[in-house]
């Protein structure tokens, strides 16, 4: 092998590790009610930005999954501060749920582009090494907080019930990538 192959094999390969590790979220958690806070605390988190659909609520739904109101009310206890980023756009909806947990919220955030992440971070007055984003999909939710440098932690999708777009090629793509990148 020429030494220009090799170093074709060696872009060719880090090319591929970088996407592999950016689909890849540092922790995963069953659901939001069983993460950590403490621990959270203890790897220098201080603000935690929060998905919607099929993290903290149903698809299209006004009411949060059971426990998710306690464990806000405990991650403030610990002092961590929370928000809702979500890609939803409907305001009507997003607002209750935030008004009932007591905390900020962003909609249309656009994940995984930037842009939402950094509102999200400015509400929270947070920086990406002290900030987590924690949410069911690799493709929005993931992949976005991952290139900003923050904290990610994959919680599993409490419903099947989601848009038309993330059942026939979100999740079939996330489950074709996640044999490749092992998490
Ligand atoms: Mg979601």
């Amino acid at each position: 092998m020429t030494s220009r192959t090799k170093t074709y094999n060696t872009v060719v390969f880090n090319f591929f590790k970088t996407i592999a590790e950016s689909f890849r979220p540092h922790w995963t958690a069953s659901s939001v009610p069983e993460i950590d806070c403490a621990r959270l605390i203890a790897c220098g988190i201080r603000g935690v930005m929060l998905d919607l659909d099929n993290t903290l609520a149903p698809w299209r739904s006004p009411a949060i999954f059971p426990g998710v109101a306690e464990w806000i009310a405990c991650a403030k206890g610990h002092g961590l501060r929370a928000c809702i980023l979500t890609n939803a756009s409907n305001a009507n909806r997003v607002r209750p749920i935030a008004d009932h947990l007591d905390i900020p919220w962003v909609t249309r955030a656009l994940k995984p582009l930037a842009g939402g992440y950094r509102r999200g971070m400015a509400l929270l007055s947070t920086v990406p090494e002290s900030t987590v984003m924690i949410g069911d999909m690799v493709l929005t939710d993931i992949i976005g907080a991952n290139r900003l440098g923050l904290f990610t932690m994959l919680v599993e999708p409490k419903s099947t019930r989601e848009a038309l777009p993330a059942r026939l090629v979100q999740r079939p793509l996330e489950r074709l990538i996640g044999r490749e990148a092992r998490w």
